[in-house]
């Protein structure tokens, strides 16, 4: 009984401890006092068709230690949708690119694969692939105030290197979804090669 009292003891203190902030770690005992300025500013929301062969082979390919590539959230071709990293971390799916005045653009966007067996240029993303997409980019356009016209395709970002999410990508149905502006629409014609 007595054992019981201690232990229901240490239970407490260590909880207590824990509530003040109290941490121990290699670096020893530390207090935790968390900031809430801390962070990446998120204004962008880039598009990608993957152009490997199966889900399968998409989702081991972008979680792959060695290829250093990643998205934020990869969509198969069922619809499913698969986080990959935290939208507060910088996934690794641009590359070199621009947009207006911004360089790099890793550092503020989030990136979401469509698997896509020719990354668009040749097979058609499929209807539940849209279901997916629509619902995720109206969650996080609101949740990081981020404008529709902010909403682009690595072909727009990268125009001499890369032409996914391709142009069998269907722009206007983002569009009557209020989740791309117009020029998405008419400008399609750029990642057309
Ligand atoms: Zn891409």
């Amino acid at each position: 009984m007595l054992i019981f009292f201690i232990i229901l003891a240490l239970l407490l203190f260590v909880m207590i401890l824990l509530f003040f902030g109290v941490r121990v770690g290699k670096q020893g005992i530390y207090f935790w006092k968390k900031s809430p300025n801390f962070g990446r500013p998120i204004r962008y929301i880039i598009i990608h068709g993957t152009g490997l062969t199966s889900d399968k082979e998409a989702l081991s390919y972008l979680r792959d230690k060695s290829k250093e590539v990643s998205c934020h959230y990869f969509i198969d071709s069922k619809g499913t949708l698969f986080q990959l990293v935290r939208d507060s971390d910088i996934a690794w799916h641009a590359g070199e690119s621009f947009w207006g005045n911004d360089k790099s653009l890793n550092f503020t966007s989030l990136g979401i694969e469509l698997f896509n067996p020719s990354a668009g240029n040749g097979k058609a993303y499929t209807a539940q692939q849209y279901r997916t997409l629509i619902k995720l980019l109206n969650l996080l356009i609101n949740k990081y105030d981020i404008p529709v016209s902010n909403v682009l395709g690595h072909c727009d970002i990268a125009p001499d290197r890369k032409t996914d999410p391709g142009y069998l990508f269907d722009w206007d149905r983002l569009y009557y979804a209020n989740v791309c502006d117009l020029s998405r629409v008419q400008k399609r014609g750029r990642c057309e090669r």
